[in-house]
Order: C-alpha cells, then sequence, then structure tokens
C-alpha cells in the first residue's frame, strides 16, 4: 500500500511512522508538510490511503479533502483523517466532506492505524463503486446511447434552466430544431444498422459546425436540436444553421455506399418570440415544418419579419459575391469642411452600391460583408479607388487634400493591409499623411496583439488614424491613450437639435473638451442645420461634415462644386 502522510506538525508525523514502521502492508510512505504539498503530491502520483492532518495552517484537512473529492473518481485515494480533538462535530464533518475514517492523535497505536487504513480502504472502494454506478445511471439518462450526445429529457431540461438564467442576462436564445431530409428512405433502402451509422455521422459533422458552447442534442429518430445561449445578434444563429446546412451537403461515405442527406431548420428565439420552454420548441417545429415544406436543405425562422430579415440579408450575400467579383462598386466622396474659413479641407469615401436591385446601404451591406469577409476584397478595392482619385485631385487641385478610408474591424485582422497600403501609396505617389483610416470603437475592442501591432504600424507610417462613431459605442477613454489615435469623429446622433436637448448638449460639451485636452482633433459628423454648425463652432470643433454642407456625391461632382478654382 502506497501511503501519503500530510501533517504540518513533525513530532505528529514521527508518531505516525513510528506507528506503521513495523507494518507489513504499507510499502511506501511519503511525508509532506502542508496540504498545498500534498494536493500537488497526489497529481503527479498515486497513493491508496491519504493519512491527513486536520489542523494545518493555510489550507485546512476538511478543505483538501473538499478540493481532492471534486477531482474526477473523487481523487482516487481513500482518506483517514487525524485530529488532537476528539470532538464528535469536526469527525462528522470530515465524514461528510468525503473523509473514510476519522482517528484521534492521542489514540494512535500501531493496531489502531492499522485498522483505519484498512477501514478506510474498503470503506473508499464501495463508495467508488457507488459513484460509478451513479455516473452510469446519469448517463443512462441524460445521454442519447447512439450519438453520445444529450437526449431530449437532459435537453428539455436544459432549456428550461437557459431560459430562466436569461430572465437576469436579457440576451438571446436560439432553439433550432433539426430534421434530416428524406432519412426514412436511407432507412428503407438500406436498412437500420445503416440508418444508425448515418446518424452518427451526422452527429460528427454537425458538431464539427459548433464551436463547443452550444448544446447539442439528439430528440429521437432523425431530428436534433441545438440551443445556443448569449446570442446578441439573431444573425449569429443564422450563420450556424447555414454552416450546418453546407457540411451536409457533401455526401457521406458509409459501408461503400455513397448517401447524401440533406437537412431541414427551424429557429425560434427566446425571449423575441417566445417567454416558455414549451412555447419555443412548439414555435421552432412549426418553423422547421415550413422549412421542410419549402424542400431541402432550407432554413427557416419562426417569426415572418425574422425570416424576411434572413432571406434579404441572404441574398445581400449572394448578390454581393458576383459584386465583388465585377468590382460592382462606386466611391462617392463627402467633403470635411473647415468651420472658419467654409473650406473643404478633405473627403470621407463612403462605398455605394448603385447597381444592385436590392437597394441596399452600406449600413446594411457592409455588416454582411464583414460577416462573410467579403470586406476584405471589398477593403483593396475602396483603398485603391480612394488612394488613386486623391492622387489625381492633389496634382490637379490642392496638395493638402485628404481622403478619410472606412477601415473594418476583419480588415484589421489581416497583417497585409500594411503592405497593401504602403504599395498603393506608392503606386499613386501619395503621402501617408493625406491619408485618414477611420476605425471604430468595436474594431479597437477586439484587439489582439497582431491588430495592435498593425495600427501602431499604419502610425509609424504616417497615416492618421481616426476613431469613427465617438459616442456610440463605449467611448472609453482608454482607446484614446492606448492608440496612436489624432482624431475622433464624433457620431451625429450626438448632435443637439437644438438648444431645449439639454442632455446632448452637455455630452457633446463634454466630449469636445476631453478631446481637445488630450489634444485630438474633432470632427462632428451629421451636421444638418445651421444651429449646429454654430454650436461646434462655439465649442471649438473645427472639422464639420453633413448634409448642412454636402452629402456624399460622385467625384466627378466634388470636383465641380468643391475643388475647382
Ligand atoms: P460612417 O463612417 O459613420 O459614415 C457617415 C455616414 O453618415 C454616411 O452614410 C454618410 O452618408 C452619412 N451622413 C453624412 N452626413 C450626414 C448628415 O448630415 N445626416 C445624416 N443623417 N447622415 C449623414 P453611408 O454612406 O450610408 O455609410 C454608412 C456607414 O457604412 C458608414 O458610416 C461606414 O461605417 C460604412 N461604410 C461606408 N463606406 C464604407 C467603406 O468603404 N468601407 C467600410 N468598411 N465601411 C464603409
Ligand atoms: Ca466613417
Ligand atoms: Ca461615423
Amino acid at each position: 500500500m502506497d501511503i501519503l502522510l500530510v501533517d504540518d506538525d513533525a513530532i505528529d508525523r514521527e508518531t505516525v511512522k513510528r506507528a506503521l514502521r513495523n507494518n507489513a502492508s504499507v510499502t511506501r510512505l511519503r511525508e509532506v508538510h502542508s496540504a498545498e504539498e500534498g494536493l500537488k503530491a497526489v497529481e503527479n502520483d498515486r497513493f491508496d490511503v491519504l493519512l491527513l492532518d486536520y489542523r494545518m495552517p493555510k489550507v485546512d484537512g476538511i478543505e483538501m479533502v473538499i478540493e481532492l473529492r471534486g477531482r474526477p473518481n473523487l481523487g482516487e485515494t481513500a482518506i483517514v483523517m487525524m485530529s488532537t480533538s476528539d470532538d464528535e462535530v469536526l469527525a462528522l464533518s470530515c465524514l461528510q466532506a468525503g473523509a473514510q475514517d476519522f482517528i484521534t492523535k492521542s489514540e494512535i497505536t500501531a493496531a489502531k492505524l492499522q485498522r483505519s487504513i484498512i477501514q478506510a480502504k474498503k470503506r473508499f472502494e464501495l463508495e467508488k463503486k457507488l459513484y460509478d454506478s451513479y455516473c452510469q445511471v446519469r448517463e443512462l439518462a441524460e445521454k442519447d446511447s447512439l450519438t453520445g450526445l444529450s437526449n431530449r429529457y437532459h435537453f428539455e431540461e436544459a432549456l428550461k434552466v437557459s431560459i430562466s438564467n436569461n430572465v437576469r442576462f436579457q440576451s438571446n436564445i436560439a432553439l433550432l430544431l433539426l430534421d434530416l431530409d428524406h432519412f426514412k428512405n436511407i432507412n428503407d433502402t438500406y436498412g437500420h444498422e445503416m440508418g444508425d451509422k448515418l446518424l452518427k455521422c451526422v452527429a460528427k459533422r454537425i458538431n464539427l459546425c459548433l464551436r463547443g458552447n452550444e448544446l447539442f442534442a439528439r430528440l429521437g429518430g432523425d431530428e436534433f436540436a441545438i440551443l445556443i445561449t448569449g446570442l446578441k445578434y439573431i444573425n449569429d444563429a443564422t450563420a450556424v444553421a447555414k454552416r450546418i446546412i453546407e457540411s451536409l451537403e457533401a455526401p457521406i461515405d458509409i459501408d461503400g455506399h455513397t448517401v447524401q442527406c440533406g437537412v431541414s431548420v427551424g429557429i425560434a428565439m427566446h425571449p423575441h418570440n417566445a417567454d416558455t420552454a414549451e412555447e419555443l420548441t412548439k414555435y421552432a417545429d412549426i418553423a422547421m415544418y415550413r422549412a421542410k415544406k419549402q424542400g431541402r436543405n432550407q432554413l427557416c425562422y419562426f417569426e415572418d419579419a425574422m425570416q424576411e430579415q434572413f432571406s434579404r440579408c441572404y441574398q445581400i450575400e449572394t448578390q454581393l459575391k458576383s459584386a465583388v467579383i465585377q468590382q460592382d462598386f462606386e466611391l462617392f466622396y463627402q467633403p470635411v469642411i473647415n468651420v472658419q474659413t467654409k473650406k473643404i479641407i478633405g473627403v470621407e469615401a463612403l462605398i455605394r452600391w448603385p447597381n444592385s436591385s436590392l437597394n441596399s446601404t452600406p449600413d446594411e451591406f457592409i455588416p454582411i460583408a464583414e460577416q462573410t469577409y467579403l470586406i476584405d476584397k471589398i477593403g483593396e478595392w475602396v483603398l485603391e479607388k480612394a488612394i488613386e482619385q486623391i492622387s489625381d485631385w492633389q496634382n490637379k487641385f490642392n496638395k493638402s487634400l485628404t481622403m478619410a478610408i472606412n477601415v473594418s474591424a476583419v480588415q484589421l485582422g489581416q497583417a497585409s493591409l500594411l503592405s497593401t497600403i504602403k504599395h498603393l501609396l506608392n503606386k499613386y505617389n501619395v503621402s501617408a499623411g493625406s491619408i485618414v483610416l477611420e476605425f471604430t470603437e468595436t474594431a479597437l475592442l477586439n484587439k489582439d496583439e497582431a491588430s495592435e501591432q498593425l495600427i501602431n504600424q499604419l502610425d509609424e507610417l504616417g497615416c492618421k488614424l481616426a476613431l469613427d462613431d465617438f459616442g456610440t459605442g463605449f467611448s472609453s477613454l482608454s482607446h484614446l491613450l492606448n492608440y496612436p489615435i489624432n482624431i475622433v469623429k464624433l457620431d451625429k446622433s450626438l448632435l443637439p437639435t437644438d438648444s431645449s436637448e439639454v442632455r446632448h448638449l452637455s455630452i457633446v460639451k463634454g466630449l469636445a473638451a476631453m478631446a481637445s485636452i488630450i489634444g485630438l482633433h474633432i470632427v462632428a459628423e451629421g451636421v444638418e442645420t445651421q444651429f449646429q454648425c454654430d454650436l461646434c463652432d462655439a465649442l471649438n470643433i473645427d472639422e464639420l461634415q453633413g448634409y448642412f454642407f454636402e452629402k456624399a456625391l460622385p467625384a466627378k461632382d466634388i470636383a465641380q462644386k468643391w475643388l475647382m478654382p
């Protein structure tokens, strides 16, 4: 028997060792002086029995027992607790925490300790058996035996818990019900054994589409369910469903047969569609039947509005893909005006998608382009167009004009952004200082080391960096201080329409004061009225952008109206 003795008292350790000296069943006795060392010892080594002192500094014996019993397989070791006091209550709490026996130090003799060790070992073996069968029963109760996924019972319970938790957390929960298309045919044609194998394969493929924080269950037959919690946008559920549908489009090989098995997905959202688990399930089911009716490989939302939103996003995504290939975009330019001189100091490039039948504005299609990474190609096109244009204008009209270009968070994830910009500046002979790169706060929030480095490199290159939509996100000062930002663009929603909007007024005043104290340039966006123009002037915001001066226009109109002498 391998024994670990954990006691901080040297004399007590000596007593124990003496009692075990002539014990033939003890093959090894290791001693450590604290619970921390004890925990480390059992991590690296296996012991049959632990002789554990109750009273130790920092972590006491009971805490160590609790920690051990929380480990897989209950920590694998029987425990005899030793204490100087023979307090019954203490003895009981040691046993309750998971020790198998309790012995007072004053009564330690060779025989008593031997008996205690044997008893503890036996008891632990019994407890372990009980624990194993408990685990087995739980597994049977909660798992689907074919796929190893959660079963219907477990899923329904988890759904209820998630919904009741969400009352507090206020995020979205998506329930996806999945039903395989024409599974019955495969079962009937090739037999049940093949059907079972197919279900296993399908479960595996779907699992690969999940991030791991979703609950994935087989409800029975060819029906599966996925629970996604903590969703910010409805679209996040769409993405998962689409990945699943796509992953099942590839044929599956089973025992030399190639089968294809599509899937129909119905989605309902809490709290949007339903308050209770039962209702939510019913609605997801209805959505799933609608998806089935539409044919194979479809996904349907329960709510019409959601379905429409999904269909529109889907159309946009499809058409964007070909627009990217054909470079079917245009750049418009909106003047940035100096408030005192009323002269143009630069422009912001804003993308347009004129030939799309969907009449989609950038506010709609840019987020979709970001989700689908189409923004990488679009962004490159924008950079080239804009830099070419500023080169042309600087040569013809005014060397000091600046060009502001919106850069999305996704682009910041691309190391090639720096070299692309360098290359274009060279190609069109434009100085980096004429380029303003606009980032939103959310882009800076997801800062990983690479994008942080990229931002610093862009700064070193000499580009000006602007924080876009300031005042709509978190407006955290830390971005302004941590990044080499030169300009903040006050979001249009912050500008008050008249002097009665006291709160707006004070926010703008505050932000303007704050930005100027840390030496930042401020551009006010969305200036639509004389009042707003005067307000900015009064607050020493010297650069303005907005319909009051001009909307975004094609290059030749900008040249005609703003640049020609
Ligand atoms: P943004 O960067 O905040 O651009 C300003 C938006 O406000 C533009 O909308 C502009 O047309 C609009 N605007 C300008 N003056 C006024 C005004 O006085 N009143 C009002 N109500 N609106 C005004 P737009 O062009 O529809 O672009 C929307 C957003 O799409 C942009 O917001 C930007 O986030 C994104 N975007 C546009 N072009 C690009 C691009 O080339 N790349 C990337 N990544 N994003 C772009
Ligand atoms: Ca912008
Ligand atoms: Ca903006």
